[in-house]
This record gives structure tokens, sequence and C-alpha cells, in this order.
């Protein structure tokens, strides 16, 4: 979340050497056809939308050489999943660690700094600003509460969009007697101002909810949603509370014996979402989950570093829904290849832009809640 200087910028920027790989998936397809990683650029299909023309884009800026904020220049900015795909095939073809999406974070704050931002993007920090989520719902929505072991950080998504995440993590918890409870004025985490170059608001969310969570001297802190939890990991200071992804936290309590779930005896392919595998490397805990409650996971095409990207994140779904749903339908495609209408995902916003692409998705924390 800090800012990054110039030089640090341009220095990363000069280890990219235009090679392109990072567009393609690293084997052949059954068919031998190559298989596309990046989403922007697959979709746009000029240079400036994948990772090296961005880079490119971001050095023009910093050098003088583009000096208005342009339609183009915006979209090539904003539209981008911020999925890391083109991170982690870099880091394997040239060994460089290019941080790719944090790049692109920073060329998107460089740009809000100018008052470059897309008016979507504006509107969700109106509507935190104004209701402490990023729905700008009015509601307030309860939750029990059993005791202060663990706090379930439920998120803007599994409140307000699809709450039947949240309520059958409840289900989970309450079904494995562990003590816990729910912000009572819980704030979006901050990720989708973060993601969106918008720092300075997600700073006094971040104040706020770190504030609750001291209050409460919980030990864990659970998440359903991934990209909260990657905030939390990366953008909050240490809370002295172990943060941990639902199918991490539902794995401990079935390993220590306090949640006994059924098994389905079902095979189901698994999306991997890009916060939860590529941002925090978190591919085998929903797989073993998964085992754990029955499901024989179908790996897809494309899978765990090579995973094509749900279409919605880096606020693409707010500030291209067209480019959101095209990649939604690439990936709906890839699930149907496969022989089956369903996936099971671990995030929110991944069950949300599939679905509304024609597949049911079921989260993890929905399946695991179904067999007990
Ligand atoms: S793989 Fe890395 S070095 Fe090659 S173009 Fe992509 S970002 Fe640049
Ligand atoms: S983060 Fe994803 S969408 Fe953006 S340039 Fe990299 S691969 Fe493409």
């Amino acid at each position: 979340m800090e800012k990054m200087s110039e030089d640090v910028v341009l220095r990363a920027i000069s280890h990219c050497f235009k090679c392109k790989l990072c567009a393609i998936a690293d084997f052949h397809g059954s068919d031998e056809k190559w298989l596309a990683l990046c989403p922007s650029g697959s979709y746009y299909g000029f240079n400036s939308f994948y990772s090296p023309g961005r880079f490119e884009v971001f050095r023009e800026i910093l050098s003088g050489e583009i000096d208005c904020g342009t339609e183009m220049l915006v979209k090539v900015a904003f539209g981008c999943q911020l999925c890391g795909a083109c991170y982690e095939r870099c880091k394997e073809v040239s060994k460089v660690e290019l941080d790719n999406a944090e790049l692109f974070e920073e060329l998107r704050s460089v740009l809000a700094e100018r008052g470059w931002l897309l008016d979507a993007h504006v509107r969700i920090r109106e509507d935190v600003e104004r209701t402490g989520n990023a729905y700008g719902a009015s509601e307030k929505l309860e939750y029990p509460s059993s005791g202060d072991e663990v706090i379930y950080f439920v998120g803007c998504t599994a409140r307000h969009r699809e709450r039947e995440i949240s309520e059958a993590m409840v289900r989970v918890l309450n079904a494995s007697g562990a003590r816990f409870t729910v912000l009572g004025d819980e704030w979006c985490c901050g990720s989708p101002l973060l993601r969106t170059g918008q720092r300075d608001v997600a700073s006094r969310l971040i104040a706020h909810n770190v504030e609750e969570i001291r209050g409460i001297g919980a030990e864990k802190m659970v998440f359903t949603c991934p990209g909260c939890l990657k905030t939390f990991k990366e953008s909050y200071s240490d809370l002295g509370v172990e943060l941990l992804h639902a199918s991490e936290y539902i794995n401990s309590l079935v390993s220590e014996g306090r949640l006994q779930p059924g098994k389905l005896k079902i095979a189901l392919p698994y999306h991997d979402p890009c916060h939860l595998g590529r941002h925090l490397g978190i591919y085998d805990a929903p797989r073993e989950t998964l085992e754990l409650i029955g499901v024989e996971v179908v790996e897809l095409s494309r899978n765990r570093g090579n995973a094509w990207c749900c279409g919605s994140g880096g606020g693409v779904k707010s500030g291209f829904p067209e480019f959101a749903t095209w990649t939604a339908d690439e990936r709906v495609g890839e699930i149907r290849e496969t022989g089956s209408d369903i996936v099971v995902s671990a995030c929110p916003f991944c069950k949300r832009n599939l679905e509304d692409s024609g597949v049911k998705v079921f989260d993890l924390a929905e399946l695991v809640s179904q067999t007990l």
C-alpha cells in the first residue's frame, strides 16, 4: 500500500525484456492449442493491454511523454483484472519477480492523483464513504455471535450480494462449536479502493477495522473472501491475529475433530480464485477441503498458477462489465468442457461473475455446510 518511488518503478520496468511469454500458459492443450493467460490482452488485442505494453505506458507517463488522461489511456490502466497470471508466468521464464499487479496498482494510483479515474470507481469510493460498504447498501445485516475465539470477517460481497456464502460459513462455525464473532461495525476491508488506486480512503477503512478488531482480542480471523484476506495480509499492520482462509480453517477444524462433515461422493471442477491462488499461494487447502467432503476435483485445463481469471477482479466488473462477462464466458466454456454445468470456487466475486455467465457455482463453505 506504500507508494513506490519512481526509481523502483522504472528499475522494475527495465527488467521486462518484452518477450510476451506472460501472454500464454506454459503448456499445450490436448489439441496442441496455445492457451491464453492474460484476459486483458486477449480481449482488447493491443500490446498496451498485455503486461509489457502496460509497463511501457507507465514509463511514458512517468517521463512525461504522455500527459493527458484520454479514455484509451484510462482503459489501458484499469482494463486489467490484476489477476497476476503475467507475474506467475514471468517469474517462471525470466526468474525475476516483477510484481506486475503491484506495479499496475501503482500506475492506477498515479492516474488517480491526476484525477484520471473511472466514474464507476469514484462511485464505489462515494458508496464506501457513505455506508462503509462497497455496494452502498444501507441495511444493517446482523450475524449471530457465540464468543471471541475467532472473528469471521464477512466482507461486502458475502454480506450484500452473495449472502448464502456467509450464511453457510456461519452454519459451519456453529456446527464446529467454534466461539466466533462478526465485527459489530465491519467496514469494507479497503480492497476495491486499493485495487483502483484510491489509497487515501482505504487507509481510513483499515484504521476503523483495526480499532474494531483490537477490542475483541481473538486469536484467529477467518475469511470467505480471498480479496479481504489478501488485503489484511498485505495492507493491515500486524494485528497479532492468525489470518486464515475458510478452507484452511475448515481443514483445521476437521483435523482437530471439531467438525465432522459428511461425504458428497461427486466429481466437480474447481476454479482457483486469483486472489487465493496466485496472490496468496493457497492452492492445496481448498482441494483438501473438497477431498474431506467426498468431492473428487476435476482439474480445469488452466489451473493453479495458470488459472484463467473469473473476470471480475481489479475493478473490472464495475468499470468494464462487457470485458468482465467475456472473461467469465471463456472460463465457463472451459468448465463445460469437463461435462459439468457446476463448478466449485472459494471466493464470492468468482461465484457472482461466473454465475452471471450461466454456470452454477458453489462456494466451498456452501458445499461443506450441505454435508452437516
Ligand atoms: S514475461 Fe516478463 S519479461 Fe517477458 S514480456 Fe512478460 S512481463 Fe516482460
Ligand atoms: S494482471 Fe492479468 S489481466 Fe492484467 S496484464 Fe497480467 S495477466 Fe493480463
